[in-house]
């Protein structure tokens, strides 16, 4: 840990010991990162007797509901006071969707994240675009508190890191993520357990609409560019959710030829989130930053409020002139 996240981390438990009440949040369409990391955090300070609430922003995922004390996040209405509000995982305020509005009741805002587009949104922002996931973060956050890592904690992390890391093998996978992988597999975490119910869990249903995106896969700029969609139409048709589509975009980008791999997904008529992800040189949180998203350089997202096909040729304008 830097000398300075080290500071950071301390304030922010600085200001944890003289509060009660907590939120943390997730974000909208919260992923594996975000709901290890809420889970483990929520864990750990309910271990210095805090009230810690879990908010819900959307539905969890049912990957992740294998998680320990998953059932915790959900909808808490009138929570009083908010001495301390959470934020883990969200580059910005709109990524708290229905939450967001609390912020403004919290006396103190704390942001915990890893995105490199981070808008400093908290009284207290810890943002290291170096740490592999924002689990990575909580694991040290939690370390630094001295709070001791259980096993329900640690498979919350690591479940966290492996989601963002596609299991240990992208490239913000550092020397210290492994060490901390090592640390949470010796407190004793059922790994098999953890990878069986992340990455060989497919349903059918995940199956048949994985089929349907491959069918129309759409390739551009000399298979450099691949390209699918989620209509709403395709998920009627395999008895499919959204979240169903999950892997399908690290498979585009997973083919030899391809840089630069598109998601659209069909939320409404007009609203189209775009996921993206790129492989070696092309930074596709920049292209999101246009159409007002956001992320990583290897992987990004935004929404569009568009029809598809419009999206579709919004986004592939804005990215002809670097495959030129
Ligand atoms: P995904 O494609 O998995 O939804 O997101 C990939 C990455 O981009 C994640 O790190 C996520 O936080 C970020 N991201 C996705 N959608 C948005 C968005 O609309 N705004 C911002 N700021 N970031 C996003
Ligand atoms: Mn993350």
């Amino acid at each position: 840990m830097t000398p300075t996240l080290e500071m950071q981390f301390k304030n922010a438990y600085r200001h944890i010991l003289d509060s009660q009440n907590i939120c943390i949040a997730s974000h909208v369409q919260p992923d594996g990162d975000n709901i290890g990391s809420i889970l483990s955090l929520g864990m750990a300070l309910k271990k210095l007797n805090k009230n810690v609430y879990l908010l819900k922003t959307d539905e969890i995922p049912s990957d992740y509901k294998f998680l320990p004390n998953v059932n915790l996040i959900k909808d808490h209405d009138n929570i009083d006071e908010i001495d301390i509000f959470i934020a883990l995982d969200s580059s910005d305020e709109e990524r708290l969707g229905k939450n967001k509005d609390l912020l403004t009741k919290a006396k103190l805002i704390i942001n915990i994240d890893h995105h490199i587009s981070n808008t400093n949104f908290g009284h207290i922002n810890i943002i290291d675009k170096d740490a592999s996931s924002t689990g990575e973060l909580v694991y040290d956050f939690i370390k630094s508190m001295n709070i001791s890592i259980d096993k329900d904690i640690a498979t919350c992390i690591y479940t966290a890191i492996s989601s963002d890391t596609g299991s240990f093998m992208y490239d913000n996978t550092s020397a210290k993520t492994h060490e901390i992988a090592a640390d949470l597999i010796k407190v004793g975490i059922d790994k098999e357990k953890i990878n069986i119910n992340l990455y060989q869990n497919k349903s059918l249903e995940r199956t048949r609409l994985f089929i349907k995106a491959m069918d129309n896969l759409e390739l551009y700029f000399e298979n450099k560019v691949a390209l699918a969609q989620i209509t709403q139409e395709m998920l009627e048709d395999c008895n499919a959710k959204m979240e169903d589509s999950e892997g399908i975009i690290s498979f585009l980008r997973g083919i030899s030829p391809v840089e630069v791999a598109i998601l659209l997904k069909e939320f409404k008529d007009d609203e189209i989130k775009v996921s993206m992800r790129s492989k070696r040189y092309i930074d596709v949180s920049k292209i999101c930053s246009v159409f007002g998203g956001g992320g990583h350089i290897r992987a990004a997202g935004c929404t569009i409020n568009e029809s598809i096909d419009k999206a579709k040729t919004l986004i592939l304008n804005e990215i002809k002139e670097l495959f030129r």
